[in-house]
C-alpha cells in the first residue's frame, strides 16, 4: 500500500496501490467577486442520520441469505476496495485559503472500472460515500453494464460559494485525486449538487495534467459532460426518463392509466424536475412538491415549468404562488398514486412510512427508504420501484457517453432513448419476475439478481493469488 503524503494535498486512510502523476499546478481561473451561484439547487435536508453503510449492509445481507451467495465473495462485496480522503487548499475571492475535505470510495470493479458520482454536499461523510459506492457496484450489475460502483465529492455546501470558487474548488479536488480517477479505472459524473459544468471542469483539469497528444484518446474519464464537451445528449434527462420509464412499466403491469395519475415529488433539483416535467407529459398529475425549503401544494396540480421557473430564481419551492405552503408532514401524507422521492437518503422511515397516503414509491434517490420504513412500506402493501433499478437511468446513459467517446461517435436522442428503455426495462422485468419467482420484495429481488452476476464473476475469475 503506497501513501503519498503532500504538503498541501494531504491523502488519507488511502490505499490507492497507484502513485499520483506529477502534475503541473492547475491555472485557476479570473476571480470574480460577484457571480454568486444560481444553478444549484440545495438539497433535502435529511432528518435523521443512520448509517448509511449498515443500510446498505443490512439490504446486502438480507439478498445474500436468499441466494445463499458464496461466504467468501460475501466478504469481498461486504467491503469497500479503496477509500480516498482528500484534504485540500483553495484560495477564495476574498484571497484568503480554506481548507476542503472531498472523498472518493471505489466500493468494488470485478465488472468493470469504478463508475459513479460527485456530489457536492455539506453532510457527505465517508460513511455516505461508503453507501453510495456500494450502490452503485449492485445499480451497475443490475442493469447489466460493465461498471463496478465508486462514489464522492466535497463537504460543501455549494450555495455558500461564488461559481468561480466552486470551478476553483472543482479542479483543485480534482488535482487532489490525481491518478486516482482515470477513463478505464474511475469514472466521475454528476450527483447531488453537481452538473454538466462541473464535469467539464473535471475534464479539463483531468486532461491539462496529460501530455498533448494524450488527451483526445481520454475524454471518457468523466461522464455527464455538456454536449459540446464530449456529453452525450440526453444524459442531462436521463436519471429521470428512467424513473419515468420504470413508472410506466408499473402503470402497465397494474393496468392503470398514468392520464388520471397523481403524484407527489420530493427534491426538485436535477432529477426531480425532470420526473415532474416528464410523468406530467404522460397525463399524470403533480401535485405536492418539497424540498429543503419547505413544501407546496396544489391539488389541481402544479406546472413544473413554472415551478422550475420560479425555483431557478428563489432558490426552492418555499412560498410558490402556485400552491398552498405544506410541512413535510403534510407533504408526506398527501393522497396521491406515486411518491417520487428525488432528494436524501433514509426519508422513508419507521415513523414516516406510516404518513404515506400512496400506492407506490419509485425512488429516484438513492437510498430513500432506510430499513425500518421499508418493513412499514411492505407491511402496508406499497409497491417500492427500489433506488437501484429506479434511479439507474442516469449511469445508463453515463455507459453509452463513454461508449460514445471510446468510439468517436455522437448518437442522437432518439437512440439514446431508445436504448435506455430497453436497457433499464429489461432490467425491471428481471426484478419483477425474480421478486414473483422467490416470494421477495422487489429491493432484495434487485440485490439477489446483482449479486448474481457478481458471484459468477468472481467464481469464473477466482481470487488472486
Ligand atoms: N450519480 C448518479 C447515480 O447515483 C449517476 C452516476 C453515473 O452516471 O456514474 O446513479
Amino acid at each position: 500500500m503506497t501513501i503519498k503524503v503532500e504538503t498541501v494535498d494531504r491523502l488519507d486512510a488511502v490505499d490507492n496501490k497507484r502513485p499520483r502523476k506529477p502534475t503541473p499546478q492547475v491555472c485557476e481561473t479570473a476571480r470574480d467577486e460577484t457571480d454568486h451561484d444560481a444553478m444549484l439547487v440545495p438539497a433535502q435536508a435529511a432528518t435523521t442520520r443512520n448509517s448509511l453503510y449498515e443500510n446498505v449492509l443490512a439490504q446486502f445481507d438480507k439478498a445474500a441469505d436468499i441466494m445463499q451467495l458464496d461466504p467468501n465473495i460475501r466478504k469481498i462485496l461486504a467491503s469497500t476496495e479503496n477509500e480516498i480522503v482528500a484534504h485540500f487548499p483553495v484560495k477564495m475571492n476574498n484571497n484568503e485559503v480554506e481548507m476542503f475535505t472531498g472523498y472518493r470510495v471505489q466500493h468494488n470493479d470485478a465488472l468493470g472500472p469504478f463508475k459513479g458520482g460527485l456530489r457536492y454536499h455539506p453532510q457527505l461523510d465517508i460513511d455516505e460515500a461508503r453507501a453510495l459506492a456500494a450502490w452503485m457496484t449492485f445499480k451497475c450489475a443490475l442493469a447489466g453494464i460493465p461498471f463496478g460502483g465508486a462514489k464522492g465529492g466535497v463537504q460543501i455546501d455549494p450555495s455558500k460559494y461564488s461559481v468561480t470558487e466552486l470551478e476553483r474548488i472543482t479542479r483543485r479536488f480534482v488535482f487532489a485525486l490525481g491518478d486516482n480517477i482515470g477513463p478505464e479505472y474511475d469514472i466521475p459524473a454528476p450527483d447531488m449538487n453537481t452538473n454538466a459544468q462541473i464535469m467539464a471542469w473535471i475534464l479539463d483539469t483531468y486532461l491539462s495534467t496529460m501530455p498533448p497528444h494524450e488527451r483526445q484518446r481520454n475524454i471518457h474519464v468523466v461522464t455527464g459532460k455538456p454536449v459540446a464537451a464530449g456529453g452525450s445528449v440526453g444524459r442531462d434527462k436521463a436519471t429521470g426518463q428512467g424513473v419515468v420509464y420504470c413508472i410506466e412499466k408499473w402503470a402497465q403491469d397494474r393496468k392503470l392509466s398514468l392520464n388520471d395519475a397523481t403524484f407527489i415529488l420530493q427534491g426538485f433539483g436535477n432529477v426531480g424536475s425532470w420526473v415532474a416535467r416528464l410523468l406530467t407529459k404522460l397525463g399524470a398529475k403533480l401535485i405536492a412538491v418539497s424540498d429543503v425549503t419547505g413544501g407546496t401544494r396544489n391539488r389541481d396540480g402544479i406546472d413544473p415549468d413554472d415551478l422550475l421557473r420560479y425555483v431557478k430564481v428563489h432558490g426552492g419551492v418555499l412560498k410558490y404562488p402556485g400552491g398552498e405552503f405544506v410541512d413535510n408532514i403534510m407533504f408526506m401524507q398527501t393522497a396521491a398514486n406515486i411518491f417520487v422521492p428525488a432528494a436524501m437518503e433514509n426519508q422513508i422511515t419507521g415513523e414516516s412510512a406510516r404518513w404515506l397516503n400512496v400506492d407506490l414509491v419509485a425512488e429516484a434517490a438513492n437510498g430513500p427508504t432506510d430499513p425500518d420504513g421499508d418493513a412499514i412500506l411492505q407491511q402496508r402493501k406499497i409497491d417500492v420501484i427500489p433506488d437501484i433499478l429506479c434511479n439507474a437511468g442516469g449511469v445508463i446513459v453515463s455507459y453509452f457517453e463513454w461508449l460514445q467517446n471510446k468510439r468517436s461517435e455522437f448518437w442522437d436522442l432518439e437512440e439514446v432513448d431508445f436504448k435506455l428503455q430497453k436497457k433499464i426495462m429489461s432490467a425491471y422485468g428481471n426484478v419483477r419476475d425474480k421478486a414473483r419467482e422467490l416470494g421477495i420484495d422487489r429491493r432484495t429481488a434487485a440485490f439477489v439478481l446483482a449479486l448474481e452476476r457478481l458471484e459468477r464473476t468472481y467464481k469464473d475469475r477466482g481470487i488472486f493469488p
